[in-house]
C-alpha cells in the first residue's frame, strides 16, 4: 500500500503509542480532585502545557488550552474571542480557502449574529498575499483568521509578514490555523495571537490538539461546566492524550530536521513527473509550496474514477480534503483560485508523510500514467 493521503491523518508514532499505553496503565486520576493523586496529575498537565509552548518558543508570551483537535480549537478561538470582544467592532476577516472548521464559523457569525465578514481571495498560486490582507483591514476590524498552509494545495501564506503588519493594529486579534504547518515548516509564531492544531496530523492521537493564545486573552466558552482549562473549556481533561502532546511535537520536529530534505526531493520528483503528464492534468500547486502537498486537476477524466482506480492498485490519494471529499463534488479552494468548475470538481490531492519511501514516487507515477492513458480514451 502507498499512502499519499497523509494530510487527512498520519501514522501513529511508535513512541507516542507506547507512552499512551503506559499512561493508560498508570490509572491517572482526575486533575481537579482535591487530594494528592489529583494534584500530581494536575502538575503533570501543567508541565505538558509548558513543554508544548516551549517547543514552539512561546512559553513566555502564550498559554495553552488542550482541545479535541483543530476543529474545536478553531471554533473556540474564533467564536470565543469574537463574542467576548464584540464591543471592539463589527468587522472580521478570513479567507475563502480556509478549512470548514474556520469558514463555517465565520458564516455563522455573519448570517446568524450580524458580523460583517471579508473573505480574502487567493491568487493563482493559492496564496493569500499581504497586499490582499492590507486592502481589507479597516477601523472596525478586530479579528483576522488566516491559515498557514492550505490543506488542499499546500500553498504557504506569508503568516510572519501578516503578523508583523497586524502589530500596527493592537485591537486586532490574529488567529492562524497551523494544522498543516506544524512539523512541516519552521515558522515564528511570536506575533500571532491564537494558534490551532491537531495531534493526529503529526503522528499523534486522534481527538487531541490545542489552542494556544496570547497571555491575558479571555474567551466566551463554547460550553459551560466545571471550569477546567482556565474556565474556557469545561469537562474533565483527556489527560492521557493531553500529556502526549509535547512528545508528539518533539518527535515530529525531530523528523522534520532529519527528513525534510528527503521529503522535498520526493516532492520535487513527484512534481516534475506530474508536469510531464500535462496532456492529462493541470497542476494546482506551485513547486515552492509545502513539500507535503501537491494538488492537480484532471483535464478529461472524473477525479472519483481515478481515485477508485488508484485505490484498487493499493494507492491512496484524495479528492479535495478528507472533510469535504464525501460531501461536495467541487473543491471551493480550487474554484477560488481558477473559477473553473470542471477543474474544481476534478482535483486530486497527494499528501506525503515521513513514512513514504522514495520508491513510492516511481511506482505512483508509472501507475498514474498507465491509468490516465487507459481511462482517458
Ligand atoms: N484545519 C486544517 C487546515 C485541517 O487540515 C484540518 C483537518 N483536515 C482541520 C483544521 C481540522 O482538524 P480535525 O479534524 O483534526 O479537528
Amino acid at each position: 500500500m502507498i499512502n499519499f493521503d497523509n494530510a487527512a491523518t498520519s501514522k501513529l508514532d511508535e513512541a507516542v503509542k507506547e507512552k499512551y499505553i503506559s499512561y493508560l496503565n498508570m490509572d491517572l486520576l482526575n486533575p481537579s480532585s482535591p487530594h494528592l493523586g489529583g494534584y500530581n496529575v494536575f502538575k503533570m498537565l501543567a508541565e505538558a502545557r509548558f513543554d508544548t509552548l516551549k517547543l514552539l518558543n512561546l512559553e513566555n508570551t502564550h498559554q495553552l488550552i488542550f482541545t479535541s483537535g483543530a476543529t474545536e480549537a478553531n471554533n473556540l478561538a474564533i467564536q470565543g474571542v469574537v463574542l467576548k470582544y464584540r464591543n471592539r467592532g463589527k468587522h472580521l476577516i478570513t479567507t475563502s480557502i480556509e478549512h470548514p472548521s474556520v469558514l463555517n464559523v465565520f458564516r455563522h457569525l455573519e448570517k446568524d449574529l450580524g458580523f460583517e465578514v471579508s473573505y480574502l481571495s487567493p491568487n493563482e498560486e493559492g496564496i493569500i498575499t499581504l497586499e490582499e490582507l492590507k486592502k481589507h483591514v479597516k477601523k472596525e476590524t478586530f479579528f483576522v483568521s488566516i491559515m498557514a498552509i492550505n490543506n488542499e494545495t499546500g500553498a504557504i501564506n506569508p503568516i510572519e509578514e501578516m503578523a508583523t503588519f497586524l502589530k500596527n493594529f493592537p485591537t486586532i486579534f490574529f488567529h492562524v490555523d497551523i494544522a498543516q504547518a506544524i512539523g512541516h515548516l519552521n515558522l515564528d509564531y511570536s506575533h500571532v495571537d491564537l494558534l490551532s492544531f491537531s495531534a493526529h496530523k503529526i503522528h499523534g492521537l486522534k481527538g487531541s490538539g490545542a489552542l494556544i493564545y496570547r497571555k491575558n486573552t479571555t474567551f466566551s466558552p463554547l460550553f459551560y461546566g466545571g471550569e477546567q482549562e482556565a474556565s474556557f473549556r469545561s469537562g474533565t481533561e483527556d489527560v492521557e492524550k493531553d500529556l502526549l502532546l509535547p512528545l508528539t511535537i518533539e518527535n515530529v520536529f525531530h523528523s522534520f530536521s532529519k527528513e525534510h530534505n528527503r521529503i522535498k526531493e520526493m516532492h520535487d520528483a513527484l512534481y516534475d513527473g506530474l508536469v510531464k503528464l500535462d496532456r492529462y492534468i493541470k497542476l494546482n500547486s506551485s513547486k515552492d509550496g509545502s513539500s507535503f502537498i501537491i494538488n492537480f486537476s484532471l483535464k478529461k477524466l472524473r477525479a472519483s474514477v481515478l481515485v477508485e482506480a488508484l485505490s484498487n492498485r493499493g494507492i491512496y490519494v484524495s479528492t479535495s480534503s478528507a472533510c469535504s471529499a464525501k460531501k461536495s463534488k467541487m473543491s471551493y479552494v480550487i474554484y477560488a483560485m481558477f473559477k473553473d468548475t470542471f477543474r474544481a470538481e476534478n482535483s486530486i490531492r497527494l499528501s506525503l508523510g515521513y513514512d513514504n519511501k522514495v520508491e513510492d514516487i516511481d511506482i505512483f507515477l508509472n501507475t498514474l500514467k498507465e491509468l490516465l492513458e487507459r481511462l482517458s480514451l
